[in-house]
């Protein structure tokens, strides 16, 4: 698979180098090249397959030429290893879990997926890949979780003190062997501002092979496309052919995954992108004018942002075809009092207990299918609600059952260093924890 930039067509490089830079130099994103359809033959056996045999059948046609088909196996039955069912909770109406990973959230997918496709690309005797990742919340534990034991990586995270939930933070801060866990005093931004320096810094790149996990890297978006497939299959199963899915969107990775699984011939009817009230996607499809803003902060904290990175991409697969896009995907955005009540509504309705980002997606699923009622909709759901604990009144917080890995957690010993937000004092500790 060849990629190019979206800021550049003529930037062209193989999936190891797009895998490494993560981002262009032309500060685009990469892109395939070419998306195949996949054959009449793999639709056709659709409702067959395993999760692991799909995500085999669509990355052998997108990555064969880079990973060779065995080593591709074993490295999807290493990062695909645990499910991504789609739950009834009503006629036509289903939850795609997607938090049984280890960090509880779906960024596994993604994280696990790229830490050993960094792995595998690593050439015997080559200098060990130092990751650096700033977090505010969700990814870190993801990507830490994605990479703990791979061989010849180390991770570094950076978190803000004080702002991650107790269960992001013992995420991040208790796993020991090749992850390591910086508390910075300061905000997410400053984090972020770090890492990014540390990439443009000529001493520390002369030392360090350093790269970044963040969530444009190409490596994580194909693993997401495994389970909209899987969740189709498992609908067919059950005799329903029109399907609508309901994405919680931040980033828009999740949604772009998606978007690209279409592309490979996935006959999606209908694809929702739910926001809060960072709503920058609504507006664009109410106004047709896309216009980014800061972000604000909203009880679905993972999708507070104001500039949704991979929408360049989603812009790009319809470059051609505006009107396309605005027929396949529609948007809606909510405030965080509607977020509250939809969670109530879940609860009453399904007892069944959503994560405020779920929630998100519900609701929307919910408002789309009032003048859609004979498509069957599938709602996204991104992360485990015991991870937004603070969230829920006592009676619903009260069902919500804490996996096990969890509860082993908590008997860990948390370990972080704490730093200013001075690049000096990151740049000292770097070098000095070498
Ligand atoms: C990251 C995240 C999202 C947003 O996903 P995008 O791919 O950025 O749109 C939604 N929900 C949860 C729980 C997340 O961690």
């Amino acid at each position: 698979m060849k990629l190019y930039s979206t800021n550049n067509d003529t930037n062209q490089v193989s999936f190891e180098d797009a895998v490494f830079n993560s981002m262009p130099q032309d500060k685009g994103l990469y892109m395939p090249l070419s998306i195949p359809r996949l054959p009449d033959s793999f639709f056709e056996q659709l409702p067959n397959y395993t999760l692991p045999q799909l995500a085999f059948e669509v990355s052998k046609h997108l990555l064969s030429d880079a990973i060779p088909e065995t080593d591709l196996k074993a490295l999807i039955d290493d990062a695909v290893n645990f499910d991504a069912p789609a739950v009834k909770l009503d006629e036509d109406v289903y939850v795609l879990e997607l938090f049984h990973g280890p960090s509880l959230a779906f960024k596994d997918f993604g994280a696990r997926f790229m830490s050993r496709v960094m792995s595998y690309f690593l050439r015997e005797g080559q200098k060990q890949l130092d990751v650096l990742v700033a977090t505010s919340g969700d990814t870190g534990g993801a990507v830490a979780l994605g990479f703990l034991g791979v061989p010849n990586t180390r991770v570094t995270i950076l978190y803000p003190k004080g702002k991650v939930s107790d269960i992001q933070e013992l995420q991040l801060t208790t796993n020991g062997q090749n992850i390591r866990a910086v508390q910075i005093e300061g905000t997410f931004d400053d984090c972020q501002a770090l890492v990014k320096q540390a990439f443009v810094d000529a001493e520390l790149n002369e030392q360090f092979r350093l790269t970044s996990a963040n969530s444009i890297n190409i490596a994580r978006l194909i693993p997401q496309t495994f389970y909209y497939f899987n969740a189709y299959a498992q609908l067919l199963r059950e005799g329903k052919k029109d399907v609508a899915f309901c994405v919680p969107s931040g980033n828009f990775g999740n949604i772009g995954a998606g978007l690209l699984a279409w592309k490979m011939g996935l006959p999606v009817k209908q694809f929702i992108a739910a926001t809060n009230a960072n709503d920058t996607v609504p507006q664009y499809f109410k106004t047709g004018i896309y216009e980014p803003k800061p972000s604000v902060q909203t009880l679905s904290n993972a999708m507070d942002v104001g500039n949704p990175s991979n929408w360049a991409r989603i812009a790009n697969l319809f470059k051609d075809d505006a009107e396309a896009l605005k027929k396949l995907v529609v948007s809606y955005s909510y405030t965080d009092e509607q977020t509250r009540t939809a969670i109530s509504e879940v609860f009453d309705r399904y007892n069944y207990v959503v994560c405020p980002h779920t929630a998100i997606a519900w609701k929307a699923l919910t408002e789309w299918q009032q003048e859609h009622p004979n498509v069957s909709g599938v709602f996204l759901s991104t992360a485990h609600p015991c991870k937004f604990p603070d969230v829920f009144p006592a009676n619903i917080a009260a069902a919500i059952k804490v996996p096990e890995q969890m509860k082993e957690l908590e008997q860990r010993k948390r370990q972080a260093t704490t730093l200013d937000k001075n690049f000096d004092s990151f740049k000292a500790y770097l070098i000095k924890q070498a």
